[in-house]
């Protein structure tokens, strides 16, 4: 309290006591003593009445605060000060919880936006409040969750029983096989008991494991099969070495070689589909002449059927841009299956076309072979998928073919697209951009 402050309180108080004295001597004046000490009395019985009725009304008041009731005084009257701050009082308080409110609101937005679900829990397990994410990959209706118990929310999952053990030191790993999702959930205790559930969607992650550990079991079974005849004979050899006999004729020396240059198809393949995948170097923009490669693939595929098949081409006249010894490779790839999966006496077609505005440049091999079931075209350009095994490693494929054709395409900014019917044949089309095509210089 400063010295103005002081003062002003000591006026007021000289102001009343001088208030009842004066109406104790106007009255005794007037009248007689006893009449000037009741008119007294009465006068500080009022200040008190008054002073009574302010505490009332400040009691209630601070039962619900609000600081448009605040009632305004003069500065002279004894109130003064005790109203002055509590409207200052309330001033701040309604600034700070505004503040505190748009702050919880920038940092709600800000969760709201996070791809990982965010859930807050509070005492009892009540659902406080959680974000969009969290909504999608856990199922919470916002209308009606909103207040529930999660353990009710949660009920007959493994989330449940999770939340209700309380041991979160590891995280819960969740799957929804209906949806064909993964979550890892993570929890972490503010205080007592609110809780704050975290779901990271790990579907990606571990479809990715899972291919992982396909592609090595499928690698080695690839290498297994060679290895093994290879192995045999050479200890078959072995055997006959021991006793002075080479028990190796030509017969085994041709299966032999068959199966090294199986593995070794195989292991080209390997580091052709890596060195894509990795996409170590950018395909060059070379400007490729597609007659002659046409030509040449359509030789290669007439050298590989031993002319059981007839293979026609053509050709519209405009050039690719793009990288010539990779759209040479897809092509021959795609050559190749169709004579492979074409019976003898079937008809093979490349053709190189500008499909005109918005289709792009399509470069494509039609079959009329055995053709492909609706249900196996999304998996056939997946590594090692084949529809038939012992045709494809009859054939000599490795079962990457398709798949390194698509990486190929996915380089060059393209696609490949499959139609087929089994029994009638099938259209294998790479799809390359339209700002790929180069004028006939
Ligand atoms: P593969 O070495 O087994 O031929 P690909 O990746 O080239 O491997 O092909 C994957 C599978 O797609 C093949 O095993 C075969 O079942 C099927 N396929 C590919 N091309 C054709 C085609 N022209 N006609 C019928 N089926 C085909």
């Amino acid at each position: 309290m400063n010295v103005r402050e002081t003062l002003s309180e000591m006026l007021i108080f000289l102001g009343i006591v001088s208030a009842i004295f004066l109406t104790g001597l106007v009255f005794a004046l007037s009248f007689d003593l006893v009449y000037g000490l009741a008119a007294a009395l009465a006068c500080s019985l009022l200040f008190l009445f008054i002073d009574f009725r302010r505490i009332d009304w400040i009691t209630r008041w601070l039962e619900k605060p609000s600081l448009a009731e605040i009632p305004e005084v003069s500065q002279y009257n004894s109130w003064y000060r005790v109203l002055e701050r509590l409207r200052q009082n309330r001033i701040q308080f309604e600034k700070n919880t505004k503040k505190m409110k748009s702050r919880e609101t920038r940092y709600r937005r800000t969760l709201s936006t996070l791809p990982d679900g965010v859930v807050l829990i509070k005492t009892g397990w009540l659902l406080d409040w959680c974000n969009e994410a969290a909504e999608k990959q856990l199922g919470i209706d916002p209308e009606t969750d909103h207040g529930r118990s999660a353990l009710d929310i949660f009920k007959d999952t493994p989330l449940a029983s999770y939340l209700e053990k309380g041991d979160f030191s590891k995280a819960l790993m969740l799957t929804f096989a209906d949806r064909a999702v993964s979550l890892e959930i993570r929890v972490t205790v503010l205080g007592r008991k609110n809780i704050v559930l975290l779901s990271h969607d790990v579907t990606e992650r571990e479809r990715l494991d899972s291919v992982r550990k396909d592609f090595v079991a499928n690698v080695s079974h690839e290498l297994r099969t060679p290895l093994t005849v290879i192995s045999g004979f050479l200890e078959l050899a072995g055997a006959g070495a021991a006793d002075g006999k080479v028990c190796m004729d030509r017969e085994h020396f041709a299966l032999m070689q068959d199966q090294a240059h199986r593995m070794s198809n195989l292991v080209s393949d390997l580091l052709t589909l890596s060195r894509l995948e990795q996409g170590i170097e950018e395909p060059a923009d070379d400007e490729i002449d597609m007659d002659s490669l046409l030509r040449q693939a359509v030789e290669e595929g007439r050298a590989v059927s031993g002319g059981h098949h007839e293979i026609t081409w053509s050709a519209q006249p405009c050039r690719l841009k793009g990288n010539e010894a990779e759209v040479r490779s897809a092509l021959a790839n795609l050559v190749s299956n169709a004579v492979r999966y074409t019976p003898h006496n079937g008809h093979i077609h490349v053709d190189w076309k500008d499909a005109g505005a918005g289709r792009g440049l399509v470069l494509s091999v039609a079959d009329d072979g055995i053709g492909i079931d609706p249900k196996d075209i999304p998996r056939i350009t997946e590594r090692f998928y084949r529809v038939d095994k012992s045709r494809s490693r009859d054939t000599g494929g490795t079962g990457l073919g398709l798949a390194i054709v698509k990486h190929i395409m996915i380089r060059h900014g393209g696609r490949l697209e499959i139609k087929s019917t089994p029994g009638k044949g099938s259209v294998f089309s790479m799809v390359f951009p339209e700002d790929r095509k180069l004028s006939q210089s």
